[in-house]
């Protein structure tokens, strides 16, 4: 892969469990592969919607929590070099001197040969507050997802949300932080049970504030850096709180959107594709996992898993169509160094 320009042999749009043994699989072909990921994080549906529940029909682990499988599978493309460009969605691809352009809304430009889309239901992105100028703060002092709960060491938080991230989130960012107050716009919270009486037990030892109910109003700060946030209850009183760290859990959105405008044969939201090499009717452009559809399809992890390794087969022959096909099992193949 050229390390000055972002180009590769293979682009993969989606690092959900699909987009991830996508990887390897190409990575075992030959193939360089860049992917790109709308949330800030890889794991798709695993990681955004059910990262501490127990998976139990990945073969040869009988249970596995699906944050846990995202590790392994990071781990098991790491010897292949894959460039993450996280937190960007991809908005428009065209196709130019034999390289496929892949634009992203960070209005970076990404070259490949040929692209496989894995990327489920669409681009997950966070459901935002409808506060003025919140852009300006993203990723600096707002943030959607907790990546590392100790970098908000010493922090004033302000939690905002009534599920099961915002109350999660409160109960263990709370012996970390410097202080924790979770506002939400109802009295009653809608996380799991025990959570929701936990998180009041801990409010009775007064070392957490419960803002019920209120709605975030405005934010005021600089650089980025937020300096306050203004709240406003239910009798529509502005009341101003000091904070570093504004942590809005309002659940994820998935959006299809420009996916849908690239040509493809699409059926009820689906690419339609051929089941043994995955091709789509665009030329090198390959689906895989819960956005790939034919007859009989199953939206499993293991269905994804074994696509990706159909599109890889068909790039390497695609692109390299006068090499003898040499089928080698990772046993004696062993990887790269
Ligand atoms: P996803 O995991 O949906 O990942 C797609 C990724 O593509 C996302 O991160 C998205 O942000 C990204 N993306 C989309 N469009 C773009 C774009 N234009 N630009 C950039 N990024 C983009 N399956 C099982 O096999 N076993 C189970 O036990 C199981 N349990 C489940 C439990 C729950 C609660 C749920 C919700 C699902 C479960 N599934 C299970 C289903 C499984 O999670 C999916 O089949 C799997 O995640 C599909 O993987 P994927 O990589 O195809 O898509």
């Amino acid at each position: 892969m050229s390390k000055a320009k972002n180009i590769s042999d293979v682009a993969i749009i989606g690092a959900g469990p699909t987009g991830l043994f996508a990887i390897f699989e190409c990575g075992m072909m030959g193939l360089s592969v860049q992917v790109i990921d709308s949330l800030p994080e890889i794991g798709g549906q695993c990681t955004a919607l059910y990262p501490d529940k127990p998976i139990y029909d990945i073969p040869a682990y009988p249970e596995i929590p699906a944050a846990q499988l995202i590790e392994n599978l990071e781990k098991q493309a790491a010897p292949f070099k894959p460039k993450y460009h996280l937190n960007q969605q991809v908005i428009s691809i065209k196709q130019q001197s034999g390289y496929w352009h892949l634009k992203t809304s960070h209005d970076q430009e990404i070259q490949s040969k040929c692209i496989i889309i894995a990327a489920g239901p669409g681009a997950f992105g966070p459901n935002r507050p409808p506060l003025e100028g919140i852009e300006a703060y993203e990723n600096q002092s707002i943030f959607y997802m907790v990546r590392d709960p100790n970098s908000f060491k010493d922090k004033n938080i302000l939690i905002a949300g009534g599920g099961d991230s915002a109350v999660d989130w409160a109960i263990n960012l709370q012996p970390i932080a410097k202080s924790v107050r979770l506002l939400h716009r109802r009295d009653k919270f809608r996380a799991m049970p025990e959570n929701v009486q936990k998180i009041y037990e801990i409010h009775e030892k007064k070392q957490i504030e419960i803002l019920t109910p209120y709605q975030l109003h405005a934010l005021n700060g600089q650089d980025g850096q937020l300096e306050s946030v203004e709240i406003k209850n239910k009798e529509g009183q502005i009341e101003t709180v000091n904070v570093d760290v504004l942590l809005p859990f309002y659940g994820l959105s998935n959006d299809l959107g420009p996916i849908l405008e690239w040509g493809l044969n699409i059926d009820k939201n689906h690419i339609t594709v051929d089941p043994v090499t995955a091709r789509t009717n665009i030329d090198k452009i390959y689906a895989i996992g819960d956005i790939a559809a034919y007859t009989n399809k199953k939206k499993l992890i293991v269905t994804g898993f074994s696509e990706g390794a159909f599109a890889a087969y068909d790039i390497r022959r695609t692109l390299y169509p006068d090499e003898a096909e040499h089928f080698e099992y990772s046993t004696s193949k062993g990887l790269p160094s």
